[in-house]
C-alpha cells in the first residue's frame, strides 16, 4: 500500500496520476483506490474516477457497516476508503495507490504498518501552494481559504511519514516517487518467494 499525502496545493494530484500512467505503461498497473466523499463534485471531476460522490447518509450507513478501511473529515467534508476494492487487488497481489490526509494513514498504520510506505509531499513555499490553489480556480475563495487555514495542521504531520518530498519541480519529485517505489518493491520482506529462490540456486551449484 503505497500512501500520498500532502497539504491541499502540494501538488500531490498530479504525481499520482504520473505514476498511474508510468505503471500502467510498464504492465504493473496500480489499484488507485477511488474515496467516497460528501464534497460536492468539481466540474472537472468524473463520479467513480476521482471519487464516489455520496451523500453524508450514505457515508455514515457504509461507515456504521464497516464498510470503510479508514475514514476522515478534511476541510469540513467526510472522505473514506471503500474496504472491499483494496482487499480484493491486495489478495490479487496488485500494490494500491492512496490519496489520503493524514488521519486516514495513521488508521492504515494501525491495520497493518508493515504494510503501508507512506509518502508525503511539501510544497516548496507558501507562495507557490496559494498560487496552485488559485489556479485550480474551481473552488470558491471560502473553500480556498478553509482549505488554507488548514495548512499548519497539516504540515505538522511531515514527521509520520517514511519519505517527504519537497516538489519544487514535479519532474525531481516524480523521480523521487519512483525511486521510492522501486527501492520498497524489492525489500527483502516483500519478497516472499526469495527463500525458494536461493533454494534453487543452492540446489543448481549441487547439481
Ligand atoms: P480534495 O477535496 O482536495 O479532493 O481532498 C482533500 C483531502 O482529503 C486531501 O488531502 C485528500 O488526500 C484527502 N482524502 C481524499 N480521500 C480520502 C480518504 O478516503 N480518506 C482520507 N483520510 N482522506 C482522504
Amino acid at each position: 500500500m503505497l500512501v500520498l499525502s500532502s497539504p491541499s496545493g502540494a501538488g500531490k494530484s498530479t504525481l499520482t496520476r504520473l505514476l498511474t500512467e508510468e505503471e500502467h505503461k510498464a504492465g504493473r498497473p496500480f489499484h488507485l483506490s477511488v474515496s467516497v466523499t460528501t464534497r460536492p463534485r468539481r466540474a472537472s471531476e468524473l463520479n467513480g474516477v476521482h471519487y464516489h460522490f455520496i451523500t453524508r447518509q450514505r457515508f455514515e450507513a457504509m461507515r456504521a457497516r464497516g464498510e470503510l478501511l479508514e475514514w476522515a473529515e478534511v476541510h469540513g467534508n467526510l472522505y473514506g476508503t471503500p474496504r472491499e476494492p483494496v482487499e480484493q487487488a491486495l489478495e490479487r497481489g496488485q500494490d494500491v495507490l492512496f490519496d489520503i490526509d493524514w488521519q486516514g494513514t495513521l488508521q492504515l498504520y494501525d491495520a497493518s504498518r508493515d504494510d503501508v510506505v507512506s509518502v508525503f509531499v511539501l510544497p516548496p513555499s507558501i507562495a507557490e501552494l496559494k498560487a496552485r490553489l488559485e489556479r485550480r480556480a474551481e473552488d470558491a475563495s471560502d473553500v480556498i481559504a478553509r482549505r488554507l487555514a488548514n495548512t499548519p495542521i497539516e504540515l505538522a504531520h511531515w514527521t509520520d511519514y517514511d519519505y517527504v518530498i519537497i516538489n519544487s519541480d514535479v519532474q525531481a519529485a516524480f523521480d523521487s516517487l519512483k525511486a521510492i517505489l522501486a527501492a520498497e518493491r524489492v525489500r527483502r520482506t516483500r519478497q516472499p518467494a526469495l527463500a525458494d529462490f536461493v533454494e534453487g540456486l543452492l540446489g543448481e551449484l549441487k547439481g
